[in-house]
């Protein structure tokens, strides 16, 4: 079974700034923040909020403090005054596209134009920009009662920014033909036009179509309804649970689209979901193969592992003849930190990845056992390695411990533990791994030259960066609903992705330099391919050709076991 998500499935550019500017509001406004409305039609996204202490007001109270943010859709003019007026600071996240149908319209109104707004009378966004209309602002919603206006010697038309393009049309052909002189505004965003244009597209190609997103939410019905006129079997789902499995069974190609208010990690759900269909129905060997490869992954058994073949590269690379020890201590070391973080990193994981949040919360005891029994071994064979790796172990066991400990008193404000420092996951995770994996091989290695050794630890600190800033990547919206400063939070997407590919290129360009100036054996040109492999693979996610499952997540980890692979294969063939 082949599953499609739509490319515009998801967050708009408007909701998404809308949601960032509510999330980052506690730490540049004054408090306490409440959004004036529900900030989208997401009932998960409100729950979330609500958690976070960012209520929704309807109405606006005599007395006030704090922040009122007014939402994408916008607000007429004088419910910003009448919010100011109450006492609250105003933080305006209209989205820019909204702001300029609003000018359109207070422009053409101070000239004595009638408005007339093709969309919901009741929706929020119409509400506003009838607010700046004035006296002669009208909603229509049906050519019927476009018919109903009586004629104005000076009219313009908008649209609703979400709008169904069809509609549009046959509006505009109206008053070509019954008014010509009215000035027809076409404002239906092009976030909107594109999403129904690809859902259409889309039916004709799939078997069935699910529709993910709120069912308050208008662009969301309007997608499930283009969907439906294809004749194509339609989900309209607010979350994965209400997926019918059963129902879209018999389905070759299912289509995944979602509305502008629906968050990344609500798709991935409901992609995870859907990607057991095959499985629940296909051979018992398949079967076991999914679920053992996700068990690997749950467990962390699988990252472990490509610590460990990671290591055995790096000792290859340096030609150290006691490999064994060093390899040992990476997989023992990673795997105890990686339970442990998922362990005291359940929450972000609940947006993220339920399925991983519920196995962590029903197996925690066992799994603490695990992590306290791994780390333990990995200190004991680091000691037998000499007292330089065992202190350096220890060390570094007790930053990752600390990692989520709360060292500052609150008073101090919100960076009280290291994993508050911005983006010092993926740097520490880079370094631990980088530190294990081949500063230990260099300090068991045969006196190898300080040039190889600097080489290999930076081809594989650098292989690790990109892989963790990569899962960073995919979990940035469940990521900051938690607060998480992650690196693409802090550079933003296209920056993170642009640095991933530098960073990748410049550890090809070391180690394939290196082993051409004969710093690095020749099995460095070989290890290449683990570098080039992962570009891939982010160039391949950046076009929307990867899907956000566990394959994507177990390739991943596979290009790890891949070096430790090659390097096998090398040791072999040249027979050491
Ligand atoms: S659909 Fe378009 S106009 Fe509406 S919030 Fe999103 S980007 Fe802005």
């Amino acid at each position: 079974m082949k599953i499609i998500i739509a490319k515009t499935a998801g967050f708009c550019m408007g909701v998404r700034r809308a949601v960032e500017m509510v999330l980052d509001a506690p730490g540049k406004h004054r408090q306490p923040i409440c959004t004036y409305g529900p900030l989208i039609h997401n009932p998960q996204v409100l729950e979330l909020l609500e958690e976070k202490g960012i209520s929704a007001i309807d109405r606006i109270p005599e007395q006030a403090s704090g922040t009122a943010l007014v939402r994408a859709h916008g607000v007429p003019p004088e419910t910003k005054e009448q919010l100011r007026d109450a006492g609250f600071d105003v933080a305006d996240a209209t989205c820019p596209r909204v702001i300029k149908v609003q000018t359109i319209i207070a422009k053409h109104a101070r000239r004595g134009h009638a408005t007339i707004i093709v969309g919901d009378r009741d929706h929020p966004e119409v509400v506003g920009l009838l607010g700046y209309a004035g006296k002669n602002g009208y909603a229509v919603a049906s050519l019927d009662d476009l018919s109903a206006l009586p004629p104005f010697d000076q009219a313009i038309i908008v649209a609703q920014t979400t709008q169904n393009i069809h509609f549009f049309e046959s509006v505009k052909n109206w008053a070509a033909a019954n008014h010509p002189h009215y000035r027809v505004f076409d404002t239906i965003c092009d976030s909107t036009a594109k999403r129904q244009a690809e859902v259409k597209k889309l039916a004709e190609t799939v078997d069935a179509i699910v529709v993910v997103g709120g069912r308050n939410s208008g662009n969301t019905q309007r997608l499930a309804e283009l969907a439906g006129d294809s004749g194509k079997p339609t989900f309209h789902i607010e979350t994965e649970a209400e997926l019918d499995l059963d129902a879209l069974a018999g389905a070759e190609t299912i289509g995944v689209t979602a509305g502008a208010s629906t968050p990344h990690w609500i798709i991935r759900r409901v992609f995870r979901r859907l990607e057991t269909i095959p499985i629940r129905h296909s051979p018992g060997w398949q079967r076991t193969m999914f679920n053992l490869q996700r068990g690997l992954l749950l467990t962390n058994i699988y990252v472990a592992a490509g610590a460990g073949c990671l290591s055995f590269a790096c000792a290859r690379l340096l030609e150290a003849p006691h490999f064994f020890p060093s390899t040992l201590v990476s997989v023992l070391y990673v795997l105890s930190m990686h339970l442990l973080h998922h362990l005291t990193g359940s929450r972000e994981d609940r947006y993220n990845d339920p399925g991983r949040a519920s196995f962590y919360t029903k197996y925690q005891y066992i799994l603490a056992l695990l992590a306290v029994v791994a780390g333990g071994a990995g200190l004991l064979t680091a000691y037998t390695m000499g007292p330089v790796p065992f202190l350096i172990l220890l060390a570094m066991s007790v930053l990752g411990l600390s990692y989520n400990i709360r060292w500052l008193p609150k008073e101090t404000g919100r960076y009280r533990r290291i994993r508050d420092i911005p983006g010092s996951k993926t740097i520490l995770i880079a370094l631990a791994w980088g530190v294990v994996t081949a500063v230990f091989p260099a300090l068991t290695g045969n006196g190898q030259s300080v040039i190889l050794a600097g080489v290999v630890i930076l081809w594989a600190t650098g292989m690790v960066f990109v892989r963790t800033a990569f899962f960073d990547l995919l979990d940035m919206q469940g990521d900051r609903i938690v607060g998480k400063e992650t690196l693409p939070i802090l550079f933003g997407e296209k920056k993170t992705r642009r640095l991933l590919k530098y960073v990748l290129l410049a550890i090809i360009l070391l180690l394939g330099g290196s082993a051409t100036m004969g710093w690095a054996p020749s099995l460095g040109y070989a290890l290449c391919v683990c570098p080039v492999f992962m570009g891939m693979v982010v160039d391949a996610d950046e076009k929307g050709k990867m899907l956000p499952g566990i394959r994507l997540e177990f390739l991943v980890e596979t290009l790890f076991v891949l070096a430790g692979l090659i390097a096998l294969a090398w040791a072999l063939l040249s027979g050491i």
